[in-house]
C-alpha cells in the first residue's frame, strides 16, 4: 500500500486493497450477484433467502473474483431495499468483504442506496450521458463525494456507441466533462466501452470486436490514467450451444483486447480455454472472425465449428522429450510431475558439476522456478505443483548420500531459509499445511514439520533447537484460534522476533489482526493458500526486502484492527431474556413429529466402503486442492479442468486401490431418543430411563420484524406442549487406518499420495455421514420412508431434517460433543476420541445430532452476549472461565 501512495493508480478497497497498476493482471469482477445474470441469484432474493444469497457472493470470493458486481435491478423486487440489505449483510462476512464492491445499477436511487452502505471504495456501475450533460455531471460528483470510483458506459443523447468513431467520441467527451468539470481523478474513471457479438451474419456486426479493441487502444493511449472494462462473453452470443468455440473466442478475444489495454471485466472462468492451448485451425477461424479478417469468416467457422462440438482433446504418450538437452528434460520433467527418469537425469548433472549440491542449485532449482513461475501466473494448479515436489524430493533423495559425503570434505551451501510448520495442540487436521509445507520446500525452503497437536513448548523448543526463521501455525477448529494467540503471547514473553504465519480453515485475517498480531511485536501474516505463501515468505525472508515489508504488514494489520473493532461496536444485540421471548414457535401436531421405529443406541458395524463412495460429494475434495469449482462441471472448466480431471483420475485410482487392499475401516454409532425443550435445553432419555441434556445457544443479535432469534432447542416440542418428540446424535469415521498409511506414502517421499489419503477418507466420512443418515430417515427413525433422492439433491440438502454438528456455526460449542461421546459411548464402541481442543481422532471423523422437524434448518448463531455465557456456564455447571474459553470467538466485544 505505502508503496503506491501519490501514483495515479486505481484504488480501490474492501476490508483489503485492491491497487490497479500498469504490472496488474487481468482484474476480474465477479457478476453472479447479480438479478439480472444470476437465475439462482434472483430466486433466493425474490423468496428474501439473503443469507443463502451471501453464500453465492462467497462462492465468487473464493473462486477468485476481485470485484464483486451486485445489481438488484428487476421488476419483482424493491430494489433499494435490497441493495441496502444485501450490502449490510456482505459488510458483515470478512472473507466477503475482503474484495471491493461494484455497485450496479442503472436507477440512481439504488447506487445511491448502495453508496451509503457499502464500506472501502466501491466502483459505481454505471453512469452515461445518456440523459445528458447535466444529470451526467449531477451524478459524477456526487459519486465523486461518496469517494467511489466510476464506470461510464459508451451511450449519450443519441444512443449506444457501435463504431470505432462513436466510443472515442464518447469517451473523450466523458472524460473531459469529469476531469475538467466534475474535478473527478481520471483514475477512479473506468470505461466500458461495449462488447458486442460478432460472427452474427450481419456485416454491420463484422466489426464490433476489432473497433471495441482499438477502441481500447486509443483511450489507454490518450485518455491518461483510466481504465477499460467489459463484460467479455457477449462477444460470442451467437455461438451460443458451442462451447468449445466459444471458449476460443473469449480467449482469443481477451488476448488481443488485454493487450490493446483492456485491464478488467466480466469473464466467466467456465468458458475460458488457455490460448496456447487453442488448436492452431481453430484458432485462425476464431482470429479471421474477431479481427475480420476475411469475408467469409463467419461461415468458415461456422462449418468448422460443427466439426469440433462437444470433441475431446485427447492425450498421446509422448516420449520425444527425452531426446531433449539435459536442462529440458529435468525442467520438463519437474513440470509434468513425471518421476521415471529423474534419478538417471540428474545423475548425469552430477558429473557435469564438481560439487553435487550445484545440481540442485543449477538445474533443480532453474526447474522448479518454471513451477513456481506458472503456479504464480495461474497455469498451473496445486496437485501439479505437489506431484513436482515429489519429483524434486526424489531427485534429492538421491542426490543426498554424494552431498554429505562431500559435507565431510568441505563445505556446503544452504536452502533458503528453515521454516517449522505445526497444527496446533488438540487439533488434528494438517492438509492444508502438508500442501503449504511441500510447496514452500520445492522453493528451496527447508521444513521442519512437526505434525499435529502439537503443544506449544514444543513449537518455542524447536524454534530455538533448530534456528527456524519462521514458525506457520495451522489450525481449522475454533479452539486452535485461542491456541495461536497463546503461542504468540508466549514467544513475545519469551523474546521471539521470528515472524509468525497463521493458516488454517477457522483463521482469518480479521482474527489474525485483532486477537494475535497485537500480542507479538515481530512479524504476524495470515497466509490462508499455498501460492501466496511463498511470495509472503519471501518477503520475510529476504534481506533487502524484509524490514520494509516487516513494516507495511504490522501497520497494514494496525489499521484493519482498528475498523474491524469500529464496525463491530455498531451492532445491536438484545438480552438473553429478550432474545427468549422472540423464539421461533413450530406447530407440534402428527405431521411435525415423526415416531422412530426404534430407540437407543445402534453401531453399523464395518461399513463396505464400497457402499459409501456413491454418496461422496467432490466438490470440497477439489477444493481442498485448491481447485474452485463444482463437482462434475469442474472436470469441463476449461482454466482448471485438465488439471481437475487428472486429479479425479488420480483419486478414483487411490480409492479403488484402498478399497481392495482393505486398507481403510470405516464404523459408525447413532441412537435416537425420546426428547422435549426446556427453555434452551434439549432433554433426552434412553431406552434405559437415563436423561440427558443438549444445550443450545440462541441467536443475540437483533432482527427484523418476524424474523425469530433462533436455537437448535425451537425445533423440538417443548415440554409445557405436552407433546413427545425425539431427536438423535451420531459419529460415524472413515478414519481407521489413515494416518499409518499416510506416514508410510510420506516416508516413502510421496507427499502427493500422504495428502490424498487424507482427503479421500475426508470424503468418505462426509460421504457415510450422509449415508447413515439417510438410513435413519427412511429406516431408523423412518419419517422418510419413501424418500427417493440422487447424490446431487442429498448434497443439496433437499431431505426433512438436519444433522447439525457441533463446531458449527448453528451450535459452534464443542463442548457437546461431550454429551454425544458419553450418550453413544463413541470412544469404547467406534474408537473415535476427542482431543483436548475437542477435535475427533481420527481426523476423518464426523459427529452431529439429527432433528427431523419438517422446519428445522441450519442457521448461524453469529454473536452472544455475556448473559447468555453465564446462562449457559450455569445450565453446563462448569466455571464461567471454562465456557469462556470455548465459546470466546462467539462472544460480542463489549466495549
Ligand atoms: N457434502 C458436504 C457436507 C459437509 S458440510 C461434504 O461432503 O463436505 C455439511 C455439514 O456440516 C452438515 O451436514 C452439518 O453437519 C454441518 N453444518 C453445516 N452448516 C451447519 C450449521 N449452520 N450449523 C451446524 N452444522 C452445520
Amino acid at each position: 500500500m505505502v508503496k503506491h501512495r501519490g501514483q495515479r493508480y486505481l484504488k480501490l478497497a474492501g476490508l483489503e486493497p485492491l491497487v490497479i497498476t500498469p504490472e496488474s493482471n487481468f482484474i476480474n469482477v465477479g457478476e453472479r450477484t447479480n438479478v439480472a445474470g444470476s437465475r439462482r441469484f434472483l430466486r433466493l432474493i425474490k423468496e428474501g433467502e439473503f443469507e443463502t444469497a451471501l453464500e453465492v457472493a462467497r462462492d465468487q470470493v473464493e473462486g477468485g473474483a476481485q470485484i464483486l458486481d451486485v445489481n438488484m435491478d428487476d421488476g419483482l423486487i424493491d430494489g433499494k431495499e435490497a441493495m441496502v440489505r444485501f450490502l449490510n449483510l456482505v459488510m458483515a462476512e470478512p472473507d466477503i468483504a475482503r474484495i471491493p464492491i461494484m455497485i450496479d445499477s442503472s436507477r440512481w436511487e439504488i447506487i445511491e442506496a448502495g453508496l451509503q452502505v457499502v464500506q472501502g471504495k466501491c466502483v459505481v456501475n454505471s453512469i452515461s450521458l445518456k440523459e445528458g450533460e447535466e444529470t451526467f455531471l449531477w451524478q459524477a460528483r456526487q459519486i465523486r463525494q461518496y469517494g467511489a470510483a466510476l464506470i461510464v458506459m459508451a451511450f449519450d443523447e443519441k444512443g449506444q456507441a457501435d463504431t470505432l468513431e462513436r466510443r472515442i467520441e464518447i469517451a473523450s467527451r466523458s472524460y473531459e466533462l469529469l476531469t475538467q468539470q466534475a474535478g473527478f481523478p481520471p483514475e477512479d474513471i473506468i470505461f466500458d466501452l461495449n462488447i458486442f457479438p460478432v460472427g452474427t451474419g450481419m456485416d454491420e456486426h463484422r466489426r464490433n470486436a476489432v473497433d471495441f479493441i482499438e477502441a481500447t487502444r486509443w483511450v489507454r493511449q490518450n485518455l491518461p490514467h483510466c481504465s477499460v472494462s467489459g463484460g467479455v462473453s457477449n462477444v460470442s452470443f451467437s455461438f451460443r450451444g458451442n462451447t468449445r468455440v466459444r471458449e476460443a473466442m473469449h480467449s482469443a478475444f481477451l488476448y488481443h483486447a488485454i493487450q490493446a489495454g483492456m485491464n478488467m471485466g466480466i469473464v466467466n472462468p467456465t468458458l475460458l480455454e488457455v490460448y496456447d492451448d487453442i488448436p492452431k485451425t481453430l484458432l485462425t477461424y476464431v482470429e479471421d472472425v474477431l479481427l475480420d479478417r476475411r469475408d467469409d469468416a463467419t461461415e468458415r467457422l461456422l462449418e468448422y465449428a460443427e466439426t469440433v462440438q462437444g470433441e475431446h482433446k485427447k492425450r498421446e504418450k509422448d516420449e520425444s522429450w527425452r531426446e531433449l538437452p539435459l536442462q529440458d528434460r529435468i525442467t520438463r520433467a519437474l513440470v509434468k510431475g513425471v518421476d521415471q527418469y529423474i534419478e538417471a537425469d540428474v545423475e548425469e548433472a552430477r558429473k557435469t558439476f564438481d560439487r553435487t549440491l550445484e545440481v540442485i542449485e543449477g538445474p533443480l532449482m532453474k526447474g522448479m522456478n518454471v513451477v513456481g513461475d506458472l503456479f504464480g501466473s495461474g497455469k498451473m494448479f496445486l496437485p501439479q505443483v505437489v506431484k513436482s515436489a515429489r519429483v524434486m524430493k526424489k531427485a534429492v533423495a538421491y542426490l543426498t548420500p554424494f552431498i554429505e559425503e562431500e559435507k565431510r570434505s568441505g563445505e556446503a551451501g544452504g536452502p533458503a531459509g528453515k521454516i517449522l510448520m505445526a497444527t496446533v495442540k488438540g487439533d488434528v487436521h494438517d492438509i492444508g499445511k502438508n500442501i503449504v509445507s511441500v510447496v514452500l520446500a520445492c522453493n528451496n525452503y527447508e521444513i521442519v514439520d512437526l505434525g499435529v497437536m502439537v503443544p506449544p513448548e514444543k513449537i518455542i523448543q524447536t524454534a530455538r533447537e533448530e534456528a527456524v526463521d519462521i514458525i506457520g501455525l495451522s489450525g481449522l477448529i475454533t479452539p486452535s484460534l485461542d491456541e495461536m494467540v497463546f503461542l504468540a503471547r508466549e514467544m513475545q514473553r519469551q523474546d521471539f522476533e521470528i515472524p509468525l504465519l497463521i493458516g488454517g480453515a477457522t483463521t482469518s485475517k480479521a482474527h489474525t489482526a485483532v486477537k494475535i498480531d497485537p500480542g507479538y511485536k515481530a512479524a504476524v501474516v495470515h497466509v490462508n493458500d499455498a501460492s501466496r505463501a511463498v511470495t509472503v515468505v519471501g518477503d520475510l525472508l529476504q534481506k533487502e526486502r524484509r524490514e520494509a515489508y516487516k513494516k507495511s504488514i504490522k501497520l497494514d494489520y494496525e489499521s484493519f484492527r482498528e475498523k474491524f473493532l469500529a464496525r463491530g461496536r455498531e451492532k445491536a444485540y438484545l438480552s438473553l431474556s429478550e432474545a427468549r421471548a422472540n423464539k421461533l414457535s413450530l406447530e407440534w401436531d402428527s405431521g411435525a413429529i415423526g415416531v422412530p421405529r426404534m430407540l437407543g443406541v445402534q453401531e453399523t458395524g464395518q461399513v463396505d466402503l464400497r457402499k459409501l463412495v456413491p454418496y461422496i460429494d467432490w466438490s470440497p475434495f477439489f477444493r481442498a486442492w485448491d481447485l474452485h469449482g463444482k463437482y462434475p462441471e469442474i472436470l469441463e472448466d476449461k482454466v482448471v479442468g485438465s488439471q481437475a480431471r487428472e486429479l479425479y483420475a488420480d483419486a478414483r485410482k487411490m480409492l479403488r486401490d484402498l478399497i481392495r487392499k482393505n486398507q481403510l475401516a470405516a464404523k459408525g454409532v447413532f441412537g435416537l431418543f425420546k426428547a422435549n425443550a426446556i427453555e434452551d435445553d434439549i432433554q433426552i432419555e434412553t431406552p434405559e430411563g437415563e436423561a440427558y441434556f443438549f444445550r443450545t445457544l440462541r441467536q443475540q443479535s437483533v432482527k427484523r420484524d418476524g424474523i425469530p432469534n433462533l436455537a437448535l432447542s425451537d425445533f423440538i416440542a417443548p415440554q409445557d406442549s405436552g407433546q413427545q418428540d425425539y431427536m438423535g446424535c451420531f459419529c460415524v469415521t472413515a478414519g481407521i487406518g489413515v494416518a499409518q498409511l499416510a506416514d508410510a506414502l510420506k516416508d516413502s517421499l510421496d507427499d502427493y499420495g500422504s495428502i490424498m489419503v487424507k482427503a479421500l477418507a475426508d470424503r468418505l466420512a462426509e460421504a457415510f455421514a450422509e449415508y447413515l443418515h439417510r438410513e435413519v430417515r427412511m429406516k431408523y427413525w423412518g419419517y422418510a420412508p419413501e424418500e427417493q433422492l440422487d447424490n446431487q439433491a442429498l448434497i443439496k440438502e433437499s431431505y426433512r431434517g438436519v444433522r447439525p454438528a457441533p463446531g458449527y456455526p448453528a451450535c459452534p460449542d464443542h463442548l457437546e460433543k461431550e454429551t454425544i461421546w458419553e450418550v453413544l459411548q463413541v470412544e469404547k464402541r467406534i474408537g473415535v476420541s476427542l482431543t483436548e481442543s475437542l477435535a475427533m481422532w481420527p481426523a476423518a471423523s464426523v459427529s452431529g445430532y439429527y432433528f427431523g422437524h419438517p422446519k428445522a434448518r441450519y442457521f448461524g448463531l453469529g454473536k452472544i452476549k455475556r448473559d447468555q455465557l453465564e446462562d449457559y456456564a450455569r445450565r453446563k455447571k462448569i466455571p464461567l472461565s471454562e465456557a469462556e474459553k470455548w465459546l470466546r470467538p462467539n462472544l460480542a466485544e463489549e466495549s
